[in-house]
Parts: structure tokens; sequence; C-alpha cells
């Protein structure tokens, strides 16, 4: 038999990044080719190889795009053309429930290829649990139907058995309903459900755009006409939905609502973005800063070589020490090459990525900036007696290493890697942001997340630097510590709140404490 390639019928989840499985993700991690749409959350592809093909065949509504036939064909065509590749399809929610992932199984299944489905949390269960609505309930709901909405709603003989589901389901889950809603109402109202049942309308739920409609029987189609409600949703029919009242969990999280900036470079950025998300903010990634090696890694490669000679390495930034590390494998070391010289690391981020790679800093300041790392030397009796070696951004302050200097020390500064501008941050969703007053911060978390945002910003609007700075001024302005906030002053910001402790979690902290309180926005 002819050798074809093999296919995942992967479901994302509903939306929230986290709520994928882990076995969907690992197939992700693994895939060749992905084959994506819509409703599968582009955050995933984050984690795909940077090597995989993806395609998108994007189905919006009710407008298709590309034909479930050519989806079908093109699976088909991938395998039976790529013999050796993973290849993912990525859907929405769960494959088999409402995905037409079994129509794509069955197009595989006629052509022998070979498939494996891994099932994913559907929106039908996960948009009211998001919404503080359980789909069952003892007492209130025994039973929990998923129902299509999508049928036209002009068609005389229905497939939906409007009877019993009216009569014999407690809880009902619309899929693709919204343009149908009054259709929905009216034909269980007319097979016997209660104009006073409670409904409710979960829009894009686990997402931060998550919105929620509640309403009764007779009145919902009213109300969505009224509001605009509009898909993606689901619509929750059953006495489960009053529950929202005292269960809806989501719209108390701290930053439930609120637009946050991250200014990180990608590589950096997913703690902070992960917990932003987690406390319900919406974030959106602006990587102003890319990581690139320096641009003469040879300073770095012979001061490694000789690394005996110094009595201190200090370190002051993670990418320094990933940096540091490759290099010394590179030149055929390892971690025994630091044996004898003492380490310094500028903060707690720094420290902990020394310690993965097993070494375990003597000293590290107790604030997470060059001055209290150049007080603590002082105290330490630096001197003459000293070789420093200080491993960094190509462009980083002298503060540190003229202070050594001053002290008697030796001291050799190399870079480790350089910041560069990246040109693939979403400029116009942020300067529309900032116009149209959605954003509620923007986080800074070192000066060049600084200089390069003003730089990037500042070229999409026609007043350039000035007209971005008073935008800026109008949102909260959230800096990672001291160095990072005169960096803004110095650029005319005002509106800044600064993190206590010089951390990511301090950061959080901040933004917490001035954005959770204030609703006015
Ligand atoms: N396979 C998907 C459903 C695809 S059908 C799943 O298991 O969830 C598309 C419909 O799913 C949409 O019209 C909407 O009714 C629902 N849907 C998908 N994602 C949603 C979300 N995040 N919030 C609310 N409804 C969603």
């Amino acid at each position: 038999m002819k050798q074809t390639g093999h296919v995942l019928l992967i479901g994302a989840g509903p939306g929230d990044p986290g709520l994928i499985t882990l076995k969907a993700l690992s197939a992700l991690q693994d895939a060749d080719i992905i084959v994506y749409d819509y409703l599968a959350n582009r955050a995933f592809l984050s984690h795909a190889n940077k090597d995989a093909t993806t395609i998108f065949v994007g189905k919006k509504g009710f407008t298709d795009h590309v034909t479930q036939d050519e989806i079908n064909e093109l699976l088909v065509r991938l395998a039976e053309e790529n013999p050796e590749a993973r290849i993912v399809r990525l859907k929405g929610g769960d494959p088999f429930v409402f995905g037409r992932g079994g129509e794509e199984a069955l197009a595989l299944a006629e052509h022998n290829i070979s498939f494996e489905v891994i099932p994913g949390v559907t929106s039908g269960v996960a948009a009211p649990a998001y919404a503080g609505i359980p789909v069952t309930h003892r007492h209130l709901a025994s039973s929990v139907a998923f129902v299509t909405g999508h049928e036209d709603p002009t068609k005389t003989a229905s497939s939906i058995n409007w009877e019993h589901l009216a009569q014999g389901v407690d809880t009902l889950c619309f899929y693709m309903g919204v343009r149908n809603i009054s259709l929905i109402a009216n034909q269980l109202m007319a097979h016997g459900r209660s104009p006073q049942e409670p409904v409710a309308l979960v829009r894009w739920g686990t997402t931060p755009q998550q919105e929620v409609l509640t309403s009764t029987l007779e009145a919902v189609a009213a109300e969505v006409e009224r509001t605009g409600f509009a898909a993606p949703a689901i619509i929750v029919v059953g006495k489960v939905a009053q529950l929202r009242e005292t269960l809806a969990w989501r719209e108390g999280l701290p930053l439930a609502g609120k637009r946050v900036v991250v200014t990180r470079s990608r590589t950096q950025a997913s703690r902070l973005v992960s917990e932003l998300q987690d406390l319900g903010a919406e974030v959106i990634e602006y990587p102003t800063i890319a990581i690139e090696p320096a641009d003469n890694p040879s300073d770095l490669i012979s001061a490694l070589e000789n690394l005996s000679a110094y009595t201190w390495l200090v370190v002051t930034s993670t990418n320094g020490v990933d940096y540091l590390f490759d290099t010394l494998l590179e030149i055929g070391k390892d971690a025994r090459a630091l044996a004898g010289v003492k380490v310094a690391a500028i903060g707690s981020a720094t420290a902990s990525a020394l310690i993965d790679r097993g070494i375990v800093p003597d000293l590290i300041p107790e604030n997470y900036v060059a001055e209290s790392l150049l007080e603590a030397f002082v105290d330490r009796g630096v001197g003459a007696h000293d070789r420093i070696l200080i491993a960094r951004a190509e462009q980083a302050r002298n503060i540190l290493p003229d202070g050594l200097k001053a002290c008697g020390a030796q001291v050799d500064v190399v870079s480790a890697y350089k910041t560069v501008v990246d040109k693939t941050a979403p400029t116009s969703l942020v300067v529309e942001g900032l116009q149209e007053g959605s954003i509620d911060a923007i986080t800074f978390t070192s000066s060049s997340t600084v200089t390069n945002f003003v730089a990037l910003a500042s070229e999409a609007l026609e007043g350039g630097e000035p007209e971005l700075i008073a935008l800026m001024n109008k949102t909260s302005l959230a800096s990672i510590g001291p160095v990072t906030t005169e960096t803004l002053q110095a650029r005319g910001c005002s509106n800044i709140i600064q993190a206590e402790v010089y951390t990511i979690a301090g950061l959080v902290k901040c933004l917490i404490a001035h954005l959770g309180e204030d609703t006015e926005r």
C-alpha cells in the first residue's frame, strides 16, 4: 500500500490558550504542517515549531472562505504528498462537536489515511462555565443537550425535534445560534417551554473579550437586537442560567476588562503575559525588542577562554545568562569553567537563570539595579585585587563598570548580545487603542523597551513623538523600576506607575494596585 502522512484532528479548546490539552499541545509542538481556522486561537501557533508550515482555512460565521470539501481535499492531498509529515488539523473547541471534524475524518478514512483525534474542551461547556453557569446542577438540571442553532429558519421540516428538546431536556446549549435567536426562542415557547425560562448568551467565552447577556425566553430576541449582541456565542437556555447571579467569577478578577500592552521581547514576555491574562486582562503583545548576537562575539569568547583570570563575573540579565552558557558550549566548555570565579547577578530573574544552569550566585543586590549592585560590591571591599568581567547587552549604562573602576578594580566589559528594534510589533493596533482610549496600561520592563516603543509607535503618527507622548500620558505607564521610570520621564511621560519591587511580579502587583481600583475608565 502507498504510504501516506498521518493527520491529527485536534481540539484547541474554546479560546483561553490555557484550555488546550497537554496531548494537543505536544502534538502541536511536533507538527510539520498545521491547518487551522478562525476559532482556533492564533496564540497556539506560537507553540508550533518555527519551521512548521501553517495554513489558514478561515471560516467566518456564515460566509465560507474555504468550503468544507476544499478542506477535506486539502487534508487528503497534504497527507498524500507528505508521507513523512506530521499533519495537525487544529479546530476550535472539540473537533467532533459541530466542528465538522467527523467529515474530515471520513474523508481521510476513505483515502486510507491514518488519523487520530484529540478531543478538546467544547465551548458549549466552557463558555457557560466562564460565565458562572454550570450546565448541570443538582435539582435544577439533570440533562443537557448540544444543539445547532444554525438551521435555516425557513426550512419547513426541521431536523431538530423541538417538542422533545423543549420538554425533555433541562439545559440547552445552542451553537451558531445568535442570528436565529428569535426562531429558537419562539420554537421553544411554542413547544411548551416557559416564556420566563432564563437564557444567557456568552460571546467569545473564555477569552478576554468575553461578554454575557442574560434574559428570558420571551425577551431575549429583542434584547439581542437592541444590544447588537453578535456571534460567536453559546446560547444557554435553562434554570442553570440563573446561577450566574451568584457564580459569576470572572468579572471579579482584579484585571477583568483591562487592556494591557506588553512591550517585552517575545522570548521573555510569556510569563508576564500569562500572569496578566490569568488576572483577567486582555494582553496586547507588542514586542519592541528582539535579541541578537553581539556584533563582535569574539570579545565574549576570549573573555570566557580566560575566565580563571577573573575574581568576579557579573551577569545583568537572563539573556546574558543564555548567551554566556551557549558561548561556553560553543568553545567546548561548560559550567565548570566558572570554578573559582565568584558570580554576581543583578536580580532575582538572572539569579534563577543562573541556578537553572547549576550556578548559585554569590551576590544579588538588595534592589535590582546597577547602583545597588555597585553598593554591594563596595560593601564587600572591592578593590585593586579584583578583576571583574561584566557580560551584558551591547547598549548598557556605565554606572557599574565606572564605579568598580573608581574603587581600583580592573574591569572588562564584553557584549554578550545586543537588543534591536523588533519590526514585527503590531503598531496600528496599539496606536489606535491609544487614540480611542481603550488601553488601560502599557508595561515597560527596561529602558530599551521605552526607547524602542517610542521609536516604533511614533512612526505611525503624523505628529510623531510629541503626539505619541501626549497619547501615552492619557494611559497608565507601568514601569518596572527607577531606571525605566527615568527614561520615561526624560521622554516627557508623566502618568507613570512604578513597581515597588523591581521584578515582573512587582510590576504585576503594581498594575493590580492601580488598575484594580480604577473602574472609572
Ligand atoms: N467545535 C467547536 C464548535 C464549532 S461551531 C466547539 O466544540 O466549541 C462554532 C460555534 O461554536 C460558534 O458559532 C459559537 O456558537 C461556538 N463557539 C465557539 N467558540 C466560542 C467561544 N469562545 N465562545 C462562545 N461560543 C463559541
